[in-house]
Protein backbone atom coordinates (compact mmCIF):
# COMPACT_ATOMS: atom_id res chain seq x y z
CA UNK A 1 0.00 0.00 0.00
CA UNK A 2 1.28 3.52 -0.90
CA UNK A 3 1.59 6.34 0.90
CA UNK A 4 -0.99 7.98 -0.96
CA UNK A 5 -3.23 5.09 -0.53
CA UNK A 6 -2.76 5.43 3.50
CA UNK A 7 -3.40 10.07 2.87
CA UNK A 8 -6.53 8.85 0.65
CA UNK A 9 -8.15 6.75 3.95
CA UNK A 10 -7.04 9.12 6.50
CA UNK A 11 -8.65 11.92 4.45
CA UNK A 12 -12.00 9.99 4.27
CA UNK A 13 -11.56 8.85 8.43
CA UNK A 14 -11.36 12.89 8.74
CA UNK A 15 -14.33 13.01 7.06
CA UNK A 16 -16.12 10.46 8.89
CA UNK A 17 -14.57 12.00 12.75
CA UNK A 18 -16.48 15.38 11.23
CA UNK A 19 -19.71 13.60 10.80
CA UNK A 20 -19.71 11.96 13.99
CA UNK A 21 -18.74 14.97 15.48
CA UNK A 22 -21.58 16.91 13.87
CA UNK A 23 -24.31 13.60 14.81
CA UNK A 24 -23.00 13.42 18.07
CA UNK A 25 -23.48 17.33 18.95
CA UNK A 26 -26.84 17.43 16.69
CA UNK A 27 -27.69 14.63 19.64
CA UNK A 28 -26.65 16.40 22.35
CA UNK A 29 -29.14 19.51 20.98
CA UNK A 30 -31.78 16.50 21.05
CA UNK A 31 -31.49 15.34 24.61
CA UNK A 32 -31.45 19.70 25.50
CA UNK A 33 -34.84 19.87 24.18
CA UNK A 34 -35.74 16.92 26.25
CA UNK A 35 -34.09 17.88 28.98
CA UNK A 36 -35.91 21.23 28.79
CA UNK A 37 -39.56 19.07 28.38
CA UNK A 38 -38.56 16.94 31.59
CA UNK A 39 -37.57 19.53 33.59
CA UNK A 40 -41.23 21.77 33.12
CA UNK A 41 -42.91 17.96 33.53
CA UNK A 42 -40.81 17.29 37.10
CA UNK A 43 -39.17 14.03 35.63
CA UNK A 44 -36.10 12.34 36.29
CA UNK A 45 -33.68 13.15 33.26
CA UNK A 46 -32.19 9.69 33.40
CA UNK A 47 -34.83 6.98 32.57
CA UNK A 48 -33.04 3.12 32.72
CA UNK A 49 -35.98 1.57 30.46
CA UNK A 50 -35.41 4.06 27.74
CA UNK A 51 -31.22 3.37 28.05
CA UNK A 52 -31.74 -0.44 27.83
CA UNK A 53 -34.24 0.65 24.91
CA UNK A 54 -31.27 2.29 22.76
CA UNK A 55 -28.46 -0.06 23.94
CA UNK A 56 -31.25 -2.83 22.14
CA UNK A 57 -31.64 -0.96 19.36
CA UNK A 58 -27.60 -0.77 18.54
CA UNK A 59 -27.20 -4.60 19.65
CA UNK A 60 -30.33 -5.21 16.90
CA UNK A 61 -28.64 -2.96 13.85
CA UNK A 62 -25.26 -3.31 14.46
CA UNK A 63 -23.49 -4.84 11.83
CA UNK A 64 -19.93 -4.96 12.37
CA UNK A 65 -16.69 -5.45 12.33
CA UNK A 66 -17.33 -3.88 15.70
CA UNK A 67 -18.74 -6.40 18.64
CA UNK A 68 -22.12 -5.48 20.18
CA UNK A 69 -20.48 -5.09 23.36
CA UNK A 70 -17.97 -2.71 21.92
CA UNK A 71 -20.45 -1.04 20.61
CA UNK A 72 -22.65 -0.37 23.35
CA UNK A 73 -19.77 0.60 25.67
CA UNK A 74 -19.21 3.86 22.97
CA UNK A 75 -22.93 4.49 23.06
CA UNK A 76 -23.25 4.30 26.93
CA UNK A 77 -20.05 6.88 26.84
CA UNK A 78 -22.48 8.94 24.47
CA UNK A 79 -25.33 8.31 26.49
CA UNK A 80 -23.92 10.02 30.39
CA UNK A 81 -22.60 12.93 27.94
CA UNK A 82 -26.10 13.59 26.88
CA UNK A 83 -27.17 13.00 30.82
CA UNK A 84 -24.20 15.09 32.38
CA UNK A 85 -25.72 17.87 29.60
CA UNK A 86 -28.91 17.95 31.19
CA UNK A 87 -28.48 17.57 34.45
CA UNK A 88 -28.21 20.59 36.75
CA UNK A 89 -24.62 21.35 37.29
CA UNK A 90 -25.06 23.32 40.42
CA UNK A 91 -27.06 20.48 42.01
CA UNK A 92 -24.23 18.02 41.47
CA UNK A 93 -21.78 20.46 43.06
CA UNK A 94 -21.92 19.61 46.95
CA UNK A 95 -22.56 22.17 49.06
CA UNK A 96 -19.52 22.62 50.66
CA UNK A 97 -17.89 22.58 47.63
CA UNK A 98 -15.74 25.31 45.92
CA UNK A 99 -17.41 24.76 43.06
CA UNK A 100 -20.58 25.28 44.55
CA UNK A 101 -19.45 28.48 46.69
CA UNK A 102 -15.87 29.80 45.05
CA UNK A 103 -14.89 32.33 48.10
CA UNK A 104 -13.87 31.05 51.44
CA UNK A 105 -15.55 30.50 54.36
CA UNK A 106 -15.22 32.11 57.31
CA UNK A 107 -16.84 30.78 60.76
CA UNK A 108 -17.50 33.81 63.44
CA UNK A 109 -17.47 32.34 66.92
CA UNK A 110 -18.71 35.43 68.54
CA UNK A 111 -16.49 37.02 67.14
CA UNK A 112 -13.56 35.44 66.98
CA UNK A 113 -13.30 34.63 62.89
CA UNK A 114 -11.61 31.36 61.61
CA UNK A 115 -10.31 30.88 57.94
CA UNK A 116 -9.33 34.54 58.06
CA UNK A 117 -5.53 35.56 57.15
CA UNK A 118 -5.49 35.62 60.55
CA UNK A 119 -4.21 31.84 62.02
CA UNK A 120 -6.58 30.13 64.84
CA UNK A 121 -4.16 28.42 67.67
CA UNK A 122 -7.26 26.17 69.55
CA UNK A 123 -5.41 24.82 72.42
CA UNK A 124 -6.70 23.21 76.09
CA UNK A 125 -6.45 19.93 77.99
CA UNK A 126 -7.50 16.34 76.29
CA UNK A 127 -10.05 16.39 78.96
CA UNK A 128 -11.44 18.73 81.42
CA UNK A 129 -10.77 17.04 85.01
CA UNK A 130 -11.24 19.82 87.35
CA UNK A 131 -12.29 24.01 87.61
CA UNK A 132 -8.41 24.88 88.86
CA UNK A 133 -7.24 22.27 86.15
CA UNK A 134 -8.97 24.20 83.29
CA UNK A 135 -8.39 28.07 84.75
CA UNK A 136 -4.69 27.21 85.16
CA UNK A 137 -5.10 26.57 81.26
CA UNK A 138 -7.03 29.42 80.12
CA UNK A 139 -4.55 31.66 81.81
CA UNK A 140 -1.75 30.58 80.10
CA UNK A 141 -3.64 30.75 77.14
CA UNK A 142 -4.65 34.22 77.98
CA UNK A 143 -1.25 35.30 78.05
CA UNK A 144 -0.32 34.38 74.83
CA UNK A 145 -3.26 36.52 73.28
CA UNK A 146 -5.57 32.86 72.76
CA UNK A 147 -9.35 33.10 72.98
CA UNK A 148 -10.66 29.57 71.91
CA UNK A 149 -10.04 26.82 74.26
CA UNK A 150 -10.81 23.03 73.59
CA UNK A 151 -11.59 19.96 77.00
CA UNK A 152 -13.45 17.11 76.46
CA UNK A 153 -16.25 16.44 78.61
CA UNK A 154 -17.29 12.97 77.16
CA UNK A 155 -14.44 10.96 76.08
CA UNK A 156 -14.83 8.64 72.89
CA UNK A 157 -12.07 6.14 74.99
CA UNK A 158 -10.56 3.23 73.36
CA UNK A 159 -10.83 1.24 76.65
CA UNK A 160 -14.58 1.53 78.78
CA UNK A 161 -12.63 1.26 81.95
CA UNK A 162 -10.58 4.47 80.72
CA UNK A 163 -11.63 7.74 82.10
CA UNK A 164 -14.84 8.90 79.81
CA UNK A 165 -14.98 12.54 80.93
CA UNK A 166 -16.96 14.65 83.50
CA UNK A 167 -19.90 14.93 80.93
CA UNK A 168 -22.56 17.86 81.75
CA UNK A 169 -20.00 18.87 85.14
CA UNK A 170 -17.53 19.00 82.63
CA UNK A 171 -19.23 21.35 80.46
CA UNK A 172 -20.17 23.95 83.04
CA UNK A 173 -16.81 23.87 84.30
CA UNK A 174 -15.89 24.78 80.79
CA UNK A 175 -18.36 27.32 80.62
CA UNK A 176 -17.42 29.03 84.15
CA UNK A 177 -14.03 29.37 83.29
CA UNK A 178 -14.55 30.54 79.96
CA UNK A 179 -17.09 33.07 81.17
CA UNK A 180 -14.20 34.27 83.90
CA UNK A 181 -11.73 35.11 81.27
CA UNK A 182 -13.76 35.68 78.63
CA UNK A 183 -13.24 32.57 76.11
CA UNK A 184 -14.83 30.72 73.85
CA UNK A 185 -15.25 26.87 73.77
CA UNK A 186 -14.96 23.71 71.85
CA UNK A 187 -15.86 20.47 72.96
CA UNK A 188 -16.92 17.64 71.77
CA UNK A 189 -20.54 15.80 71.70
CA UNK A 190 -20.83 12.07 70.92
CA UNK A 191 -24.62 11.62 71.38
CA UNK A 192 -27.18 13.60 69.71
CA UNK A 193 -29.72 13.28 72.23
CA UNK A 194 -26.77 15.17 74.26
CA UNK A 195 -26.65 18.44 71.76
CA UNK A 196 -29.71 20.61 72.84
CA UNK A 197 -28.76 20.72 76.16
CA UNK A 198 -24.61 20.99 75.32
CA UNK A 199 -25.75 24.31 73.56
CA UNK A 200 -25.97 26.24 76.66
CA UNK A 201 -22.65 25.62 77.38
CA UNK A 202 -20.44 25.33 74.29
CA UNK A 203 -19.54 27.97 71.34
CA UNK A 204 -18.08 25.31 69.01
CA UNK A 205 -19.55 21.73 68.63
CA UNK A 206 -16.36 19.02 67.98
CA UNK A 207 -17.49 16.41 66.37
CA UNK A 208 -14.47 13.62 67.38
CA UNK A 209 -12.77 11.21 64.94
CA UNK A 210 -14.65 8.15 65.57
CA UNK A 211 -18.20 10.05 65.07
CA UNK A 212 -16.95 11.19 61.33
CA UNK A 213 -19.51 8.83 59.95
CA UNK A 214 -21.88 9.44 62.56
CA UNK A 215 -24.83 10.01 60.32
CA UNK A 216 -27.69 10.83 63.20
CA UNK A 217 -25.00 13.22 65.10
CA UNK A 218 -24.33 14.85 61.92
CA UNK A 219 -27.54 15.33 60.81
CA UNK A 220 -27.93 16.84 64.38
CA UNK A 221 -25.72 19.23 64.68
CA UNK A 222 -26.10 19.95 60.89
CA UNK A 223 -30.11 21.36 62.32
CA UNK A 224 -28.67 23.62 64.70
CA UNK A 225 -26.77 26.99 64.10
CA UNK A 226 -23.75 26.43 66.22
CA UNK A 227 -20.24 26.33 64.70
CA UNK A 228 -19.24 22.46 64.61
CA UNK A 229 -15.22 21.33 64.29
CA UNK A 230 -15.42 18.16 62.68
CA UNK A 231 -12.57 16.15 62.78
CA UNK A 232 -11.86 13.58 60.41
CA UNK A 233 -12.09 9.74 60.84
CA UNK A 234 -9.06 7.29 61.70
CA UNK A 235 -9.49 5.73 58.61
CA UNK A 236 -11.34 8.72 56.47
CA UNK A 237 -10.27 9.24 52.92
CA UNK A 238 -10.84 13.09 52.14
CA UNK A 239 -13.46 12.39 49.94
CA UNK A 240 -15.55 10.09 52.77
CA UNK A 241 -14.49 13.62 54.95
CA UNK A 242 -16.25 15.97 52.79
CA UNK A 243 -19.31 14.04 52.52
CA UNK A 244 -19.55 14.27 56.57
CA UNK A 245 -19.25 17.54 56.28
CA UNK A 246 -21.69 17.69 53.66
CA UNK A 247 -24.25 16.18 55.68
CA UNK A 248 -23.78 19.09 58.45
CA UNK A 249 -23.98 21.01 55.57
CA UNK A 250 -27.27 19.69 53.74
CA UNK A 251 -28.99 19.96 57.06
CA UNK A 252 -28.55 24.07 57.03
CA UNK A 253 -25.63 24.94 59.61
CA UNK A 254 -22.46 25.82 57.16
CA UNK A 255 -20.58 26.65 60.49
CA UNK A 256 -18.26 24.43 59.81
CA UNK A 257 -14.40 24.14 60.10
CA UNK A 258 -13.09 20.72 58.95
CA UNK A 259 -9.93 19.22 61.07
CA UNK A 260 -6.91 17.15 59.71
CA UNK A 261 -5.88 14.77 62.73
CA UNK A 262 -3.77 12.20 61.34
CA UNK A 263 -5.09 8.72 59.37
CA UNK A 264 -4.19 5.16 60.55
CA UNK A 265 -1.32 3.88 58.66
CA UNK A 266 0.92 0.90 59.05
CA UNK A 267 3.49 3.54 60.24
CA UNK A 268 4.44 2.96 64.09
CA UNK A 269 7.04 5.79 64.86
CA UNK A 270 3.95 8.51 65.51
CA UNK A 271 0.57 7.59 67.01
CA UNK A 272 -1.04 8.43 63.62
CA UNK A 273 0.06 9.29 60.25
CA UNK A 274 -0.56 13.44 59.62
CA UNK A 275 -1.65 13.26 55.90
CA UNK A 276 -0.47 17.14 55.66
CA UNK A 277 -1.42 17.48 51.79
CA UNK A 278 -5.24 17.02 53.29
CA UNK A 279 -4.80 20.98 54.20
CA UNK A 280 -4.54 22.30 50.51
CA UNK A 281 -6.59 19.21 49.05
CA UNK A 282 -9.67 20.30 51.26
CA UNK A 283 -8.99 23.69 50.75
CA UNK A 284 -9.10 23.64 47.66
CA UNK A 285 -12.22 21.10 47.38
CA UNK A 286 -13.89 22.99 49.72
CA UNK A 287 -14.90 26.99 50.73
CA UNK A 288 -14.52 25.60 54.19
CA UNK A 289 -11.39 26.68 57.03
CA UNK A 290 -9.19 23.74 57.89
CA UNK A 291 -7.06 23.30 61.17
CA UNK A 292 -4.48 20.47 61.63
CA UNK A 293 -4.51 19.02 65.34
CA UNK A 294 -1.03 18.24 65.88
CA UNK A 295 -1.54 16.33 69.23
CA UNK A 296 -3.15 13.28 68.00
CA UNK A 297 -1.77 13.06 64.61
CA UNK A 298 1.60 13.07 66.16
CA UNK A 299 0.84 11.98 69.65
CA UNK A 300 4.53 12.88 70.35
CA UNK A 301 5.37 15.77 72.04
CA UNK A 302 8.77 16.35 70.50
CA UNK A 303 6.99 16.49 66.70
CA UNK A 304 4.16 19.11 67.92
CA UNK A 305 6.24 22.17 66.79
CA UNK A 306 7.38 20.35 63.62
CA UNK A 307 4.50 19.39 62.75
CA UNK A 308 2.35 22.95 63.34
CA UNK A 309 5.58 24.96 61.67
CA UNK A 310 4.14 22.38 58.31
CA UNK A 311 0.88 22.59 58.92
CA UNK A 312 1.20 27.13 58.89
CA UNK A 313 3.51 26.80 56.02
CA UNK A 314 1.33 24.50 54.05
CA UNK A 315 -1.53 27.30 54.87
CA UNK A 316 -4.19 25.42 57.08
CA UNK A 317 -6.16 28.18 59.17
CA UNK A 318 -5.00 27.44 62.11
CA UNK A 319 -3.73 24.36 64.89
CA UNK A 320 -5.59 22.53 67.37
CA UNK A 321 -3.05 21.22 70.46
CA UNK A 322 -3.16 19.75 74.31
CA UNK A 323 -1.91 22.04 76.91
CA UNK A 324 -2.46 20.34 80.80
CA UNK A 325 -0.73 22.05 83.88
CA UNK A 326 0.37 18.44 84.73
CA UNK A 327 0.96 16.01 81.71
CA UNK A 328 2.41 13.40 83.82
CA UNK A 329 -1.14 13.09 85.98
CA UNK A 330 -3.23 13.88 83.47
CA UNK A 331 -6.33 11.39 83.06
CA UNK A 332 -6.02 11.15 79.07
CA UNK A 333 -3.18 11.31 76.75
CA UNK A 334 -0.75 12.13 79.10
CA UNK A 335 1.99 11.80 77.27
CA UNK A 336 1.75 14.12 74.69
CA UNK A 337 0.12 17.17 76.21
CA UNK A 338 2.26 19.99 76.62
CA UNK A 339 2.74 21.44 80.42
CA UNK A 340 2.63 25.31 80.61
CA UNK A 341 6.03 26.25 80.16
CA UNK A 342 6.31 24.11 76.76
CA UNK A 343 3.10 25.86 75.30
CA UNK A 344 4.50 28.83 75.91
CA UNK A 345 7.49 27.47 74.58
CA UNK A 346 5.51 26.24 71.78
CA UNK A 347 3.86 29.46 71.02
CA UNK A 348 6.95 31.54 70.69
CA UNK A 349 8.92 29.68 68.72
CA UNK A 350 5.55 29.62 66.25
CA UNK A 351 5.69 33.62 66.55
CA UNK A 352 9.65 33.55 66.29
CA UNK A 353 9.02 31.40 63.16
CA UNK A 354 6.88 34.46 61.60
CA UNK A 355 4.77 31.77 60.33
CA UNK A 356 2.73 33.06 63.32
CA UNK A 357 1.55 36.54 63.73
CA UNK A 358 3.15 37.90 67.02
CA UNK A 359 0.80 40.02 68.56
C1 LIG B 1 -9.97 15.13 70.97
O1 LIG B 1 -9.69 16.11 70.25
O2 LIG B 1 -10.24 15.25 72.17
C2 LIG B 1 -9.99 13.78 70.38
C3 LIG B 1 -10.46 12.74 71.04
O3 LIG B 1 -9.48 13.73 69.15
P1 LIG B 1 -9.84 12.74 67.94
O4 LIG B 1 -11.33 12.67 67.85
O5 LIG B 1 -9.22 13.44 66.76
O6 LIG B 1 -9.19 11.43 68.24
MN1 LIG C 1 -6.52 13.89 73.62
Amino acid sequence: MSNQEIDELRAKIDNVNLQLLKLINERGQLVQEIGEIKKSLGLEMYDPIRERDMLNLIANYNEGPFEIATMQHIFKEIFKAGIELIEDDHRKALLVSRKKKPENTVVQIDGEAIGREKKTIIAGPCAVESFEQVEAVAIALKSQGLSIMRGGAFKPRTSPYDFQGLGFEGLKILRAVADKHDMKVVTEIVNPAHVEEALNYIDVIQIGARNMQNFELLKEVGSQKKPVLLKRGLSATIQEFIYAAEYIMSQGNGNIILCERGIRTYEKATRNTLDITAVPILKKETHLPVLVDVTHSTGRKDLLLPAAKAALAIEADGIMVEVHPDPAVALSDAMQQLNIPEFEHFMNSLKSSRLLAAD
